[in-house]
């Protein structure tokens, strides 16, 4: 972990060892001055610094005290003893850290770090919902805001998306808000999803499903196609292609394995491939390339999400420097988003 290293000199050249394939070097020796001062800063001010996979690799190699995906991060956020919780990732991942450790000061570097998946649904969406289909439980992914949390039953990870729905047994779910992963967990779990339209269904007309779902997506995994898969591998037959489930199931189906980031980042390091094709964000295939120097990977790398891209080592010295910005969520939704949060944990 970085926060040994005494000097920006040291930090630098840990950094240029697992970097210099991936970041230039004056731009290296920028941010691991960013990234000390960072680090002094988070000792003196008793905060700890969580890093979801997507962070840019300068920062997410430096600052730091714990990496993972969103349900790693949670656990973590769930019982540290700092007092300040800074949150290098996107608002709902921070809003789930206050929802679990409610006494500690959360603070995400930057207001404009949304989610195209959270910001397809609203409370209001989910009672209408219950409404439709009463006595359904409700499934949401943990990429939703605190009030969508709270009207759910349970949340889920891309991780233990089927096994939460599994564990609710085999009646019908209402599976929300992201397409593509409920088009998946359908397909994983036998069921047969619909998408309701807005217009409420007719009174006494039979609807078949056991999963209805949503129309949010991901903007980024919604870009990769089959054809980008096709021609990858015609040009490398060998190439292991991993596609994250928020992906279309063509893609999916297109592909060698599936898995959430952290599921990806295993597979990789257990596996021999001679080259990996991974489907997801940029930045955390740079992470993986970094962490793997002997593992060749492709990247498509286009498709950066521009929510984590608002995540920089600058606005994190500023958001300590000066307590910005405060993420609260009001008690009586942290409350009942908990609930489902936690569930969800015990699942695991
Ligand atoms: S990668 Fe997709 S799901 Fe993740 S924060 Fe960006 S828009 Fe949201």
């Amino acid at each position: 972990m970085q926060n040994t290293i005494e000097t920006a000199a040291g930090l630098f050249e840990k950094m240029q060892e697992k970097l210099s394939r991936v970041v230039p070097e004056f731009e290296l020796k920028y941010k691991a001055e960013l990234a000390y001062k960072i680090n002094q800063l988070k000792k003196k001010r008793n905060a700890v610094i969580l890093g979801h996979n997507y962070m840019e690799p300068a920062l997410y190699h430096s600052i730091p005290d714990f990496t993972g995906d969103s349900l790693e991060l949670c656990r973590k956020a769930a019982t540290t003893d700092a007092e300040i919780i800074v949150f290098c990732g996107v608002r709902f991942m921070a809003e789930t850290a206050k929802i679990l450790n409610p006494s500690k000061t959360v603070l995400i570097p930057s207001p404009r770090a949304g989610c195209s998946l959270a910001e397809s649904i609203t409370a209001a969406d989910v009672r209408e919902l219950k409404a439709r289909f009463p006595g359904v439980p409700v499934v949401t992914y943990v990429n939703t805001y605190a009030d969508v949390k709270a009207e759910s039953d349970i949340c889920c990870t891309s991780g233990n998306a089927a096994k939460v729905v599994e564990s609710l047994g085999s009646g019908p779910v209402i599976f929300l808000p992201d397409e593509f992963l409920a088009r998946n967990v359908a397909k994983e779990t036998g069921r047969h999803i619909i998408f309701p339209s807005r217009t409420p269904h007719r009174e006494g007309e039979e609807l078949d499903y056991q999963m209805v779902g949503w129309r949010g997506r991901c903007e980024v995994h919604e870009k990769f196609n089959v054809e980008d898969i096709a021609a990858v591998r015609r040009q490398f037959p060998d190439v292991v292609v991993l596609a994250h489930p928020e992906c279309s199931p063509e893609v999916v189906a297109a592909s060698d394995f599936s898995g959430s980031t952290a599921a990806m980042i295993a597979w990789v390091e257990k596996t021999k491939a001679p080259r990996y094709l991974l489907l997801t964000e940029c930045s955390m295939g740079d992470n993986i390339a970094a962490a793997n120097p002997r593992k060749e990977m492709l990247r498509l790398c286009s498709v950066r999400c521009p929510h984590m891209n608002e995540i920089t080592l600058e606005q994190t010295l500023a958001s300590l420097e000066q307590t910005r910005y405060v993420v609260d969520v009001p008690e009586e939704i942290r409350v009942r988003a908990f609930r489902a949060v936690q569930r969800m944990i015990e699942i695991g």
